[in-house]
């Protein structure tokens, strides 16, 4: 049984960066979010439940998932994006748990965003959490997405406070510098799970 290791962080913080270092450093990252967005167009059984939720329009005419559809839908709905939720991350489970059984390293990675939000840390021996200053965060979405301070800053502003991230996470990645410190706090940090 290999050990997961959930990484996560929220909005620019880097976790995707770190994940690729960790991919260099030899060991496997599932993409939750990456997947998510695969799943909804490669698994049949979730079609007739979303559009049962939120229209025919969720899906075009040829078959494929209508993210901005979607994403106009549940905007500012609670309710409705907590149902696709209980739609979609089922799925994900499921298919992190095939992806797991094909793994042969002994520590393999989870990359999230939502860990602690989905309290999924309880089902990784340890958690990885990477955090950045907001203005540093905002910062580098702003060039990454070419998005506006204030969009960048109202997405961080519904996401779980970093204090609260901080207080639940096993290892911290303080990414407030450049990728070279980013790759050996990393490196660190791989090599120090035992
Ligand atoms: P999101 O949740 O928004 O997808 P993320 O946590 O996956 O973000 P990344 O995409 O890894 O974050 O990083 C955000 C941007 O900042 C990327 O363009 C990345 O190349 C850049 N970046 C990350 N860390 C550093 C760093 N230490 N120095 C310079 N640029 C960085």
């Amino acid at each position: 049984e290999p050990k997961i290791i959930g990484l996560t962080g929220g909005i620019g913080s880097g976790k995707t960066t770190v994940a690729k270092f960790i991919e260099e450093f030899g060991f496997p990252v599932y993409y939750s979010d990456d997947r998510a967005k695969d799943i909804v167009n490669e698994n049949d059984d979730l079609k007739p439940k979303i559009k049962e939720l939120l229209g025919n329009e969720s899906y075009d005419e040829n078959s494929l998932y209508n993210r901005k559809f979607v994403a106009e839908k549940v905007f500012n709905n609670k309710e409705l994006l907590q149902s696709l939720n209980e739609i979609i991350h089922p799925a994900v489970r499921l298919d992190f748990e095939d992806w797991v059984k094909k793994q042969t390293k002994y520590l393999i990675f989870k990359e999230t965003a939502l860990l602690f939000e989905l309290k999924l840390n309880k089902q990784c021996y340890q958690s990885v959490l990477v955090t950045a200053e907001d203005n540093i965060r905002i910062k580098r979405v702003m060039d990454r997405d070419g998005k506006t301070y204030r969009e960048v800053q109202s997405v961080m502003g519904k996401q779980m406070p970093e204090k609260e991230k901080i207080k639940l996470a096993d290892c911290i990645i303080y990414n407030n510098t450049n990728l070279d410190d980013l790759k050996d706090q990393t490196e660190k940090i791989i090599f120090e799970i035992e």
